[in-house]
């Protein structure tokens, strides 16, 4: 294990005695993390017993209250393209293991990635995130090359983002020299004895391996990272403090922590060989996993997958949430034909316009926006523009001209009516420059942006 990674875990405990604070202490946290400071970890352990329902409600408000600091109204969205489900692990949790026998399995060829990844970017998306079970032989790095380059070279999809198994430093520099992203990897659980019940084979087995792959994927040149537990196999206080320390030592090391925190949810899949019940985390407890992060590194992205229901996914973008999936499929090639084993259950089923529509209903903005990871604003950037209340300017901008485009070439009848209200009306208050450029994406012009 990685020196640092085995002291931050040695200090993490949750003495239930110690945590008793009364809710002025709780309203100078909240102050606090107004400034856009990174919480250290007494005040996160404070956050993380809070008990009164009245406290927690004013966190919620102070969670939205940051977001929009850092972000202004933009609620960034994407879809997961499943590459592959074989798979040589046995998560215990997941329908994609070596065991379940029943599995339908599949792993893409590179035309049949091209034809999903056209699907989609006709539908609008501008962002995937590539998902793959792990099998060296199939889906190594050589394959992942060859779908990327597939994909920017003959789609108009214009950033990959890719949630893969843990990999070496070399191939982690293959993967960002093919124009990989963000690359995301959850650690599934930081306890040592859930993981290792919980991981019985396959290289995914070796605890060490995967909670040092954010130090290669940062050596190999990697300044996004995506970071996550999957709620629902521990005590979510302790992972929520655990996933914290975790970053605030990458934070320390590297001048940035992650670029997004993922709040997966265990959810029901075939072949499953898990228990749910015990570490059940309720949909209150996930506004509050959603609104401690937002507080505690204010200028991470939240990320809300469609595991969970549509009504809590409204609610999680006003606490905090700052990026979410929709019209997901969880199998592979389940965008152009249903029938291959799905990884879990979706909570989630609208498409892509009703979520679009659903979010400005809300008064948020949606965005397609694929701009900063183009543009180098990324890693320690990334997070000074965030806390200096700077990313919000281009987030907004960009997302205001990423919606343009989506209603020349994509949206359909009844959301544009929608949609030029919400541009008439921010555009009225927004920089002079955007006039023209919103002019230059009508006459044709494309990936007009900040
Ligand atoms: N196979 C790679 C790995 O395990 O890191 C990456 C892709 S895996 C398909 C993506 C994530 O799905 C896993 O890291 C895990 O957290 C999540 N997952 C697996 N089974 C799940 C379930 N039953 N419910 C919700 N999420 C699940
Ligand atoms: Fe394989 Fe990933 Fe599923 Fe584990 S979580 S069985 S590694 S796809």
């Amino acid at each position: 294990m990685h020196p640092g990674n085995a002291v931050f875990l040695s200090g993490l405990k949750m003495d239930k005695e110690k945590f008793n604070h009364d809710a002025a202490y709780i309203r100078d946290i909240l102050a606090k993390s107004q400034d856009l400071q990174v919480l250290n970890l007494p005040e996160i352990t404070a956050l993380l017993d809070i008990r009164g329902r009245d406290i927690w409600s004013e966190v919620f408000e102070a969670a939205g209250r940051v977001k929009e600091k850092v972000f202004g109204k933009r609620i960034v969205l994407f879809a997961p393209l499943y590459l592959s489900n074989e798979c040589t692990n046995d998560c215990l949790y997941c329908g994609f293991r070596m065991g379940n026998k029943d599995a339908v399995r599949k792993t893409l060829t590179v035309d049949e990635a091209v034809e999903e990844a056209k699907l989609l970017s006709g539908r609008g998306y501008k962002r995937l995130l590539l998902v793959a079970s792990e099998h060296s032989r199939l889906t190594g790095v050589d394959y992942f090359e060859k779908m990327a380059n597939a994909i920017y070279s003959e789609t108009d999809i214009r950033i990959l983002h890719m949630n893969a198994a843990p990999m070496s430093v070399d191939d982690f520099k293959r993967l960002k020299a093919c124009g990989i992203g963000v690359y995301q990897c959850f650690q599934e659980t930081y306890h040592i004895p859930s993981y290792r019940y919980l991981h019985p084979s396959g290289s995914k087995a070796d605890y060490a391996w995967r909670l040092g792959v954010m130090d290669r994927a940062v050596e190999a040149g990697f300044e996004d990272i995506g970071m996550g537990v999957l709620f629902g196999l521990y005590n979510w206080r302790w992972e929520v403090a655990a996933s914290i320390a975790h970053s605030r030592r990458l934070l320390n090391k590297y001048g940035f922590g992650p670029h997004t925190f993922s709040v997966p949810r265990l959810q029901p899949a075939q072949g499953s060989k898990l228990d749910n019940k015990k570490n059940r985390v309720s949909d209150e407890d996930l506004k509050k996993i959603v609104a401690i992060y937002r507080l505690a590194l204010p200028h991470v992205g939240v990320v809300i997958s469609t595991r969970e229901p549509s009504g809590l996914r409204d609610e999680l973008l006003t606490i905090g949430a700052s990026q979410i999936s929709a019209g997901s499929k969880t199998s592979p090639f389940g965008y152009i034909r249903d029938g291959d084993t799905e990884q879990f259950e979706v909570g989630d089923t609208r498409s892509l316009e009703e979520v679009i529509g659903k979010i400005a209903d809300l008064g948020l903005m949606p965005s397609l926006c694929t701009a900063c990871y183009r543009e180098g604003r990324s890693g320690e950037t990334f997070k000074e523009l965030a806390q200096n209340e700077e990313m919000k300017k281009f987030c907004n901008e960009n997302a205001l001209l990423s919606l343009k485009e989506y209603i020349e070439d994509s949206a359909p009848d009844h959301l544009k009516k929608q949609l030029k209200e919400l541009l008439k009306k921010e555009i009225a208050v927004s920089s002079n420059g955007l006039v023209a450029k919103i002019k230059a994406i009508e006459e044709g012009e494309r990936d007009v942006h900040i």
